[in-house]
C-alpha cells in the first residue's frame, strides 16, 4: 500500500515525484538523501550517480567511517596476527569524483515526511526529494541479569574491542550458534582460546541449514576443540560464568553473543512507514510513503519469484539491493529478484548456501561429506533445484543459482555424478 505525503501549510510543499520522472543524464536540483552509510547505502549512492542522477547526493551515517565490509569483522579481523585495516567499499576519491557528499558521525533523529526533511541529532534539517533508508541493524543484546557483560559484534569498534581481549588460554563463551557466533568461536579457537558455544536450539545454524549440514558444522567445531551445548537457554551472566536453564554452568572469562540482529526501523516507524519485521518495500525498493525507499538488511522487500516479502541479512543482498534501489531512485526501474545467497568461513571451511529451502523435499549430493568439497542440491517434488548448500563448493553453488533461476526439472543422476557437466545441466 502506498500513500502520498500531504502538503503542510508553511512548509516546503512535498514534491510528488514517485515514480521517478527525472531523465537520467540531466543536471538537476533534486536532492537524494541516504540515511545509513553502510554497505547498501554506499552502493546505492554510487549506483544512482552512475545511473545518471544529476542532483545532489548526501550519504549520512552515524558511524564515524565511510562504508566498510562487515564480514571480515568476525574472520580476519579476529584471526590475523596483526589487526588488518578496514576494508572500504569505495575510496574517498570515488565518492568525491561522483560528487557524493558524506556526513559521517551524524545520526538522523527523525524524518518529516510531509515537509520532506530529515532532522539530524545535531539539530540540522535537510530537505530531500527522495530518501533512502539503509539503516541496517544492530546486534541484539539479551535482556538477562548480567546481560551488559556480553560483548556484541556489528561494528569495526566492536571487532577491535573483541580482538584486543582474545589471547591464548582465555575461556570464551559464545552465546548463539548462528553464523556470527560460530565464526567468533572458530576465530577465538584459532587464537588459542578455550571456547564453548551455548545455543538455545537443538542444532547449529538451525534456521538456515538442513540437519545434515548442521551436523557437519557441529562435527567441524568439535574436531577443532570447541565444546557445543544445545537446547541450553542462557539465564544470566556472572563475572566468571554463564548460567543456563538446564542446570548448565559454563565458566568463562569472556562472553560474546551472536543472538541475531535487530533491524533499525525506529525512524521509519516514527515516520509512519509500513514496517513488518523490516521496512516494507516493493520490488523497486519503494516504501509505503511516497519518495521514501529502503534497502539492505533493514528492508522487507517483495520478491516476485517467491511471491512474498523476504528479509535477508547477507553481504550480496545488501550490495545488490542497494544498487537496484539506487538505480530505481535515478529512474532505472528493474525489479530486484536476486537469488538469496550467503557464505560463512569457519575453521578453514567455506560454507555457501543459495536459494530458499521452503518446498524442498529431496537432497541430491555431489561429493561425500567426508571429502574436502561437497554439495547438496535441494529439489522439490517436480525435480527443480530450489536451493543448494556446499562446503568448499563454489562452482556447484554458482551452477545451482543458474538452476534455481531457470526453474526447470534437472536430471538428478547427472547432478550427483562428479563427472557430470554442471554448466550444461544449468543451461538445461
Ligand atoms: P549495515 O551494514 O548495518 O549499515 C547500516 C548503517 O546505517 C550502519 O552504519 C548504521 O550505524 C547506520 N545507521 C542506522 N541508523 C542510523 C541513523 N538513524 N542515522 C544514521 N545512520 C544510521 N554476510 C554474508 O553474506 N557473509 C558473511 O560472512 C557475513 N559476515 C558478517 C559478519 C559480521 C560480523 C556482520 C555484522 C555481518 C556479516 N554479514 C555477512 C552480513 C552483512 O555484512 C550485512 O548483511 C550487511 O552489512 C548489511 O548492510 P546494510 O547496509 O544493509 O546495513
Amino acid at each position: 500500500m502506498r500513500h502520498h505525503a500531504a502538503t503542510d501549510a508553511g512548509c516546503r510543499p512535498a514534491r510528488k515525484l514517485s515514480p521517478c520522472k527525472e531523465s537520467p543524464g540531466r543536471m538537476s536540483e533534486l536532492v537524494h538523501i541516504i540515511i545509513g552509510a553502510g554497505q547498501a547505502g554506499g552502493h546505492a549512492a554510487i549506483a544512482m550517480r552512475e545511473a545518471g542522477f544529476g542532483g545532489r547526493i548526501l550519504l549520512i551515517g552515524d558511524e564515524p567511517h565511510r562504508p566498510y565490509e562487515r564480514p571480515p569483522l568476525s574472520k580476519e579481523m579476529l584471526i590475523a596476527a596483526e589487526p588488518p585495516p578496514p576494508l572500504w567499499f569505495h575510496s574517498e576519491q570515488r565518492y568525491a569524483e561522483r560528487a557524493i557528499e558524506t556526513r559521517l558521525g551524524s545520526p538522523v533523529a527523525a524524518i518529516d515526511t510531509v515537509a520532506q526533511r530529515v532532522l539530524l541529532r545535531n539539530g540540522a534539517r535537510l530537505a530531500y526529494d527522495r530518501l533512502l533508508l539503509a539503516t541496517g541493524g544492530r546486534a541484539r543484546r539479551l535482556a538477562i541479569p548480567g546481560g551488559e557483560r556480553m560483548l556484541l559484534l556489528r561494528t569495526l569498534e566492536d571487532a577491535r574491542a573483541l580482538r584486543a581481549r582474545l589471547r591464548p588460554g582465555l575461556r570464551v563463551a559464545c552465546i548463539g550458534a548462528g553464523v556470527i557466533g560460530l565464526e567468533i568461536a572458530a576465530a577465538a579457537t584459532q587464537r588459542g582460546c578455550a571456547v564453548e558455544v551455548i545455543e538455545a536450539g537443538p542444532a547449529p545454524m538451525g534456521r538456515s541449514l538442513t540437519p545434515d549440514f548442521a551436523a557437519w558444522i557441529a562435527a567441524l567445531h568439535r574436531a577443532a576443540g570447541v565444546r557445543l551445548h544445545f537446547n541450553a537457554t542462557v539465564q544470566g551472566i556472572e563475572p566468571d560464568r554463564v548460567i543456563c536453564a538446564v542446570g548448565l554452568v559454563v565458566e568463562a572469562d569472556l562472553v560474546v553473543a551472536g543472538v541475531g540482529m535487530q533491524r533499525n526501523t525506529a525512524l521509519a516507524e516514527a515516520a509512519g512507514l509500513a514496517v513488518d519485521g523490516g521496512i516494507v518495500v516493493d520490488e523497486f525498493g519503494r516504501s509505503s510513503v511516497a519518495n521514501i525507499y529502503a534497502a539492505g538488511d533493514v528492508a522487507a522487500f517483495w520478491h516476485q519469484r517467491y511471491g512474498r516479502r523476504l528479509r535477508l541479512e547477507s553481504w550480496r543482498h545488501a550490495q545488490n539491493h542497494g544498487i537496484a534501489t539506487g538505480r530505481a531512485m535515478a529512474g532505472v526501474m528493474e525489479p530486484y529478484d536476486e537469488i538469496p545467497w550467503f557464505w560463512s568461513d569457519q575453521h578453514g571451511a567455506n560454507l555457501q548456501m543459495a536459494g530458499l529451502l521452503d518446498g524442498a523435499s529431496t537432497d541430491v549430493w555431489r561429493g561425500a561429506t567426508t571429502g574436502r568439497s561437497f554439495a547438496a542440491f535441494h529439489l522439490d517434488a517436480a525435480g527443480r533445484v530450489l536451493a543448494a548448500t556446499g562446503v568448499n563448493a563454489m562452482r556447484e553453488i554458482r551452477a545451482a543459482q543458474a538452476m534455481i533461476r531457470a526453474g526447470r526439472p534437472v536430471d538428478a543422476a547427472a547432478l550427483a555424478d562428479p563427472a557430470g557437466n554442471l554448466q550444461k545441466l544449468a543451461k538445461g
